[in-house]
């Protein structure tokens, strides 16, 4: 009996995102192509968002046959999609060649485009009120695997002569545990010779990892930084977000101010409102007492709830009363209402459900 595991004599075909313009270079003269075919093929990629390589129609037909076996556009495979029922949030569900899912959401609002992309396939961070931390880590994303959830949908967007407008990296994942990849793919997105989106209209969101943030703010960056904080004490923050043990309150801001000293730009903190848990006055207090003088803005966002996690979202009442709290100590926030509640889009959540259909049937 043959127990060999069944492989294919095929190298797996090269995801083109995952090149930098040198390397797509490399990669196209290696086929034996002359130079000025990678800059054709570049920009199909990123100014025509082609969907294939028969669309490349400026190529030699010799050539597309080389690609069309050699590479591929398309690193994962669509398995559902939602739409919010007001229409304007959508949803996908997307499986990687091993396996894995990752989810990306559009969300429509007035002029606004915005994509909620992933960095990883699960988390390693644990948060307890998160569908994605409650999974467990799997493996990071590439650079490439990352990008192409943009093209994916720019690709759809310009059917209607849409674009996108802004990426918020805080779908599954925790962006700065996959530093490499994810800056990578930022700066693709960024580049003007590549996706060519203003750096501004990226915001980063991380749970507090110390060590990335000093490092991001060495190098400068031009995308907004947003940090989930969530609660103000670590007595609270412990029972919420595990690596808060790791990095308590105390030096996540030191790292904030070193961000702020460094960048001189405003740093966004995220809250999720958990009723009876960080939305007392007590916890706006302490938080208003943090943030007091610093350029930043609060996000209050009513918790999602998720089916590992006990927690409800915070009335409207005691939403207001938090959001009043903290203007009395001169701290600006906006109350954010999570679109798209209806399709499962906190992250994390829609992986979760069809996973537990698929061990049902
Ligand atoms: N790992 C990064 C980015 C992905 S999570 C981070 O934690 O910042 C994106 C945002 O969704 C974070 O602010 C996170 O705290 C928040 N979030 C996760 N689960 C949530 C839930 N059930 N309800 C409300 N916000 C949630
Ligand atoms: Fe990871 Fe962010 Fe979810 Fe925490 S909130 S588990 S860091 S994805």
């Amino acid at each position: 009996m043959n127990n060999k595991p069944v492989t294919s004599n095929q190298p797996p075909a090269t995801n083109l995102y995952n090149l930098s313009f040198d390397e797509m270079t490399a990669f196209i003269t290696g086929l034996g192509e002359p130079k000025f075919r990678a800059k054709q093929v570049w920009e199909w990629l990123y100014q025509q968002y082609a969907g294939s390589v028969a669309e490349m129609t400026n190529l030699p037909k010799a050539l597309r046959e080389k690609l069309e076996t050699a590479v591929t556009l398309h690193p994962f495979t669509l398995v559902t999609e939602q739409r919010s029922s007001d229409g304007q949030t959508k949803k996908v569900l997307f499986t990687l060649p091993d396996g894995n899912y990752i989810e990306t959401v559009l969300m429509k609002y007035e002029k606004r485009r915005t994509l909620c992309i992933s960095t990883q396939a699960g988390c390693a961070m644990g948060c307890v009120f998160c569908a994605t931390g409650q999974m467990g880590f799997f493996r990071n994303l590439t650079a490439g695997e990352i990008v192409a959830q943009v093209l994916y949908f720019a690709r759809e967007l310009a059917e209607t002569g849409d674009h996108v407008t802004n990426i918020v990296l805080m779908g599954m994942g925790e962006p700065l545990h996959n530093y490499e990849e994810t800056l990578t793919a930022v700066d693709r997105l960024t580049a003007p010779d590549a996706f060519n989106l203003g750096a501004r209209k990226i915001t980063i969101s991380t749970v507090g990892l110390v060590p990335a943030i000093r490092r991001y703010a060495d190098e400068q960056r031009q995308t907004p930084l947003a940090v989930s904080l969530h609660a103000a004490s670590d007595e609270e923050r412990d029972k919420l977000i595990p690596i808060n043990k790791r990095w308590p309150i105390a030096e996540l801001m030191d790292a904030i101010h070193y961000y702020l000293e460094k960048t001189k730009r405003r740093i966004t903190f995220e809250w999720a409102l958990i009723n009876g848990e960080n939305d007392t006055v007590e916890q706006a207090q302490k938080l208003g007492e943090l943030l007091q003088g610093l350029l930043c803005h609060v996000n209050l966002i009513p918790l999602n709830p998720t089916a590992g996690y006990g927690g409800t979202p915070s009335s409207r009442e005691r939403v207001d009363a938090f959001q009043a709290e903290l203007a009395n100590y001169g701290v600006s926030s906006t109350v954010r209402v999570r679109r798209g509640i209806d399709i499962q889009a906190g992250c994390g959540q829609l992986r979760d459900r069809i996973v537990k259909e698929q061990s049902k049937s």
